[in-house]
C-alpha cells in the first residue's frame, strides 16, 4: 500500500464533512481562521447535511446562552452540604 493510499484512510485529513463538523463549534464562535471559515463556508453552500449539523448546532448554542444562571438556594445548598458531610456514614 502506496503513502497516498494510506493518506487516503485518515478521513479527518481528507473529508471536508468531517472537518466541518469537528470545526462547526471553532467557525460558529468566530475562533476559526479566516481559511477555515472560508473553507466551512463553501462547503455549507455545497453540502445540505452539512448545513443541517451547523444549524442544528447554532441553534442549541444560542439556547444554552439563553437559560438564565441560576445557583441553588441558600437552603438547598445546606441540605447538600449535611448530606455530603464527610465522615457521615450511615449505613
Ligand atoms: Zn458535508
Amino acid at each position: 500500500m502506496s503513502l497516498k493510499r494510506l493518506w487516503r484512510f485518515r478521513p479527518e485529513a481528507s473529508d471536508p464533512h468531517i472537518e466541518v463538523r469537528e470545526r462547526a463549534s471553532e467557525y460558529l464562535d468566530g475562533d476559526a481562521s479566516a481559511s477555515l471559515a472560508q473553507r466551512i463556508r463553501i462547503h455549507l453552500d455545497e453540502c445540505q447535511d452539512c448545513r443541517g449539523f451547523v444549524g442544528t448546532l447554532r441553534a442549541t448554542i444560542a439556547a444554552l446562552r439563553n437559560l438564565p444562571r441560576i445557583s441553588p438556594q441558600p437552603s438547598t445548598k445546606d441540605g447538600i452540604d449535611q448530606v455530603a458531610e464527610p465522615g457521615d456514614r450511615r449505613s
